[in-house]
């Protein structure tokens, strides 16, 4: 045991921070963590489950439209954002409750308070310093402000979620996964809204067909997209907040929300002073491991700008605990991440997308399949879905598998158990299907497409 105060203290009470946490307290280490806002950090509280729960309240309106085909007379309806806010807001609570007693049950020490590194064992939250063998960095990340006149006027995605009243007008810049999802949920509320990115297309990591396929279902859901412009300045004009585009044009609205990435939350943590090596974006630059450029300073999660996704930092966070509290060097593997895009119709995806592939230097075959998904044969609501796998010619492996259509994310993660078992095409065509599911197309497609 260590003359420390404890033996790992963690900054940040997040999804790896509270992760390695309770794991290193449960091999018997002595642990604190700092927690400057609300337990459970940017997934429970601003992030993924929030969000998660407005897109499930977004998806009733498509719903009650294609009841109609169905045979069901679906009366009036109303929608109340409110309640839903307040609602949202209670199982918010039970979660920061639950993380609570997930870490007093492992008997790790909750401090609460914003944490500063003081020295390479030695971190200060409010007037007192603790010290400790090892100090893992989980401080998250925090949206990245538009650097345009008048930025002030719009909203981050961590405002979108405590909004008094459901806007009738929305204007959401931004191309990543948050902007096409906040864009779907205010759609389908009823919104007008208009998604402008700077960029030809939006979701620029994700495969190509992936890209047009959505951007032609989210138009027809009547989501106004606009490519390639970027707004100059905002103002205020009454109630509205007026987005100024080139050429003299404005939309207005009543919220502008800025969804336009993420950055680091590593300012003011002390790191400089310590000489930690940070990137230009203020990334911690870590090793294999989650070292930092100082022995003893760990990060994981999204404050390294590794995949800034909540099982990632969990899979970091326990890949940091094995190492340093089991002695056995273990490092986490990035490829074959899965990701979802919770858009209307939602995106799943996993491997490499055909551009990757073919720039990566992989002779491909791509086997794609653009199909009506059979409720809205009765529904009649005119969309597609996608399901497209990319292979590679020599070996046979499937490379990338990627979906637009409804439950998407469902879908494909039984495909990246597939891709991270390294399996071929023709274990996919030798794998029987599930009979009648959207799923079975992708054990059912057989030939390449022409090139
Ligand atoms: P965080 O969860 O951000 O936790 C960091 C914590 O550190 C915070 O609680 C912060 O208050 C605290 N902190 C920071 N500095 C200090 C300090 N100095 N002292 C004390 N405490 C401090 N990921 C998915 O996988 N799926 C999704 O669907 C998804 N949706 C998302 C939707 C939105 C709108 C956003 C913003 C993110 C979404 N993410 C999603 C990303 C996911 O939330 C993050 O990848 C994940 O939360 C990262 O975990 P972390 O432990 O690195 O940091």
């Amino acid at each position: 045991m260590s003359h420390h105060d404890f033996d790992l203290f963690t900054i940040g009470a997040g999804s790896g921070g509270v992760r390695a946490s309770r794991m290193a307290a449960g091999l018997g280490a002595r642990v604190a963590v700092a927690e400057s806002r609300r337990l459970g950090g940017t997934c429970v509280n601003v992030g993924c489950v929030p969000k998660k729960l407005l897109v499930y309240a977004s998806q009733f309106s498509a719903a009650f439209e294609d009841a109609r085909g169905f045979g069901w007379k679906v009366g009036d309806r109303s929608f109340d954002w409110g309640r839903l806010i307040a609602n949202k807001d209670r199982e918010i609570g039970r979660l920061n409750d639950v993380y609570r007693s997930l870490l007093e049950d492992s008997r790790v020490t909750i401090v609460e308070g914003r944490a500063r590194l003081v020295d390479r064992h030695t971190v200060a939250v409010g007037g007192t310093r603790y010290t400790a063998e090892t100090i893992l960095i989980a401080s998250g990340g925090r949206p990245n402000v538009i650097d345009i006149p008048g930025a002030e006027y719009g909203i981050s995605s961590d405002d979108v979620f405590h909004l008094s009243t459901l806007p009738k007008r929305i204007v959401i810049v931004g191309g990543g996964y948050i902007a096409v999802e906040f864009a779907g949920i205010f759609n389908e509320l009823g919104s007008e809204v208009h998604l402008l990115h700077r960029g030809p297309l939006f979701l620029r990591d994700f495969d190509d067909d992936v890209r047009t396929t959505l951007a032609e279902e989210m138009t027809k859901r009547g989501v106004q997209l606009r490519f390639d412009v970027r707004p100059t300045h905002m103002t205020r004009q009454g109630n509205d907040v007026v987005i100024n585009l080139p050429e003299g044009k404005t939309i207005a609205a009543d919220v502008v929300l800025c969804g336009t990435g993420r950055l680091p939350n590593t300012s003011d943590l002390g790191l400089e002073e310590l000489d930690v090596a940070l990137t230009d974006r203020g990334a911690v630059i870590v090793d294999e491991f989650s070292e930092s450029s100082v022995p003893g300073i760990y990060a994981v999660g999204d404050c390294t700008d590794r995949r800034a996704l909540t099982p990632v930092a969990l899979a970091e966070a326990m890949a940091f605990v094995e190492t340093v509290f089991k002695g056995n060097p273990t490092s986490v593997s990035y490829n074959n991440v899965p990701s979802a895009v919770f858009s209307q119709p939602s995106v799943g995806t996993v491997g490499l997308t055909e551009g990757r592939a073919r720039s990566d230097g992989y002779d491909v075959q791509i086997f794609r399949s653009t199909f009506r998904p059979m409720a809205h044969t009765l529904s009649g609501r005119d969309e597609r879905t996608l399901m497209k796998l990319v292979v590679d010619r020599a070996s046979d492996r499937v490379l990338g598998a990627h979906m637009v259509g409804p439950d998407a994310g469902e879908i494909i993660q039984g495909m990246a158990v597939a891709l991270t078992c390294g399996a071929t095409k023709a274990q996919f065509d030798a794998t029987i299907g599930i009979h009648p599911t959207a799923a079975e197309e992708f054990v059912t497609m057989r030939t390449a497409v022409d090139e």
